[in-house]
């Protein structure tokens, strides 16, 4: 039942390009779907925050504005859902979304039950935040500027990479909390160049953030690098290169271990310098949102920028299917870096012709994908001797 219900919505999230012209209800049910599935998650976080909120989302909750917000959520979803349902013969996205609505409305009138629990707990709310902010800022920009190849929202293998963001969402405390040991660690004697730290903190902020792109560029430039040419290492990483199709969620297919590890090294000198508090956590949100920008399908024309700023362009080559595209472009932010070193890439106003790792080894499915470094590699049969 819920399997076939699933397909349903999955068969029309993904309708052929004809069917999804405006005025055919598509849009509708899809954001009704969105919001309406939003506003029952983040119902959930504030009902049961022990269990689904991130604590440093409290305040956030703690605003009258919260519950506001949610209820706004909810009846733009139930008017979607009738727009939906009046337009288009399917009616599977409308009825879903208004099912959503009512277990919200439902849920909220049984009121808040705290449920005792503490330590680490699964970041719902975090996942629909970032969802709706990135998905806001760059499904319009990629619909504006995806020039000639315009790339349906769903897809292949969409629904991957949407698993890739929920699971990292809702980890979002333990990975933090693993991720920061080393910093942490190395923070207890901080006091040792305690000047050092106070000097690097009294600087204007705006020079405290081109220091931070930086470091933290450098530092990310040698790990990716390792990561690529360390067999070890780069069974972890194929799963990023294993997107076939590049948009704005394709830069969250990651390996949980990859993350910690990249996050749990990059970091340690952004903290230990000392840098203000405003500074680090503006470059934290900048990083976020680049994070997304370079994987998205943004095809506007760069050939001056690109010269000193990474553009989608210039990470699309990183992912790029093409010979010439292996090992190359590993910054985030200065392609003059892989200049510097001579891994750059980016011929001119060219884009890759497709995504991946040539023959595709890394199997489909997150499980799957997680274990896959970890399993012996498959060793190639040995030819029978004369
Ligand atoms: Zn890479
Ligand atoms: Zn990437």
């Amino acid at each position: 039942m819920i399997t076939k219900l699933r397909l349903a919505i999955r068969n029309d999230l993904e309708a052929a390009a004809e069917a999804r012209v405006f005025g055919s209800g598509w849009l509708s049910g899809v954001l009704a779907l969105v919001l309406g599935g939003s506003a029952l998650l983040l119902l959930l976080a504030h009902q049961y925050p022990a269990w689904f909120s991130v604590e440093d989302l409290e305040a956030v909750h703690a605003s009258p504005y919260y519950m506001l917000g949610v209820q706004a959520l909810a009846l733009a979803a139930f008017a979607l859902a009738c727009v939906n349902l009046v337009l288009r013969r399917n009616k599977i996205l409308g009825f879903s979304a208004v099912a959503f609505v009512l277990m919200t409305t439902t849920l909220g009138a049984i009121g808040a039950q705290t449920i005792p629990g503490e330590g680490i707990n699964f970041g719902v709310d975090w996942f629909i935040l970032n969802l709706l902010l990135k998905g806001l800022l760059f499904v319009p920009l990629e619909k504006l500027f995806s020039g000639d190849k315009p790339q349906p929202l769903f897809r292949y293998e969409w629904r991957e990479d949407l698993l890739y963001f929920l699971i990292s969402s809702l980890l979002i405390q333990i990975m933090a909390f693993i991720s920061l040991a080393p910093t942490m660690a190395i923070l207890k004697h901080a006091a040792l160049w305690q000047s050092l730290r106070d000097a690097v903190a009294a600087q204007p902020y705006i020079v405290q953030f081109v220091e931070l792109m930086l470091i933290a560029d450098f530092m990310q430039y040698g790990f990716h690098r390792l990561f690529h040419q360390v067999p070890f290492l780069w069974r972890f990483h194929a799963v990023h290169h294993s997107a076939q199709a590049m948009d704005w969620m394709a830069g969250s297919r990651m390996h949980l271990f990859e993350i910690l590890l990249l996050r749990g090294v990059t970091i340690i000198p952004l903290y230990a310098l000392g840098f203000d508090q405003s500074a680090l956590y503006g470059y934290i949100f900048f990083v976020y949102l680049v994070s997304a920008y370079v994987h998205a399908n943004l095809r506007f024309k760069d050939e001056g920028i690109s010269l000193f700023f990474v553009t989608p362009r210039f990470h699309h080559w990183h992912h790029g299917i093409e010979k010439e595209a292996i090992d190359v472009n590993f910054a985030v932010h200065f392609p003059w870096i892989d200049r510097l070193f001579g891994t750059y890439y980016l011929p001119k106003g060219q884009w890759p012709s497709g995504y991946g790792i040539g023959g595709h080894p890394v199997p489909k499915g997150w499980w799957a994908q997680f274990i896959y470094p970890l399993q012996r590699e498959k060793k190639p049969v040995p030819e029978p001797a004369e």
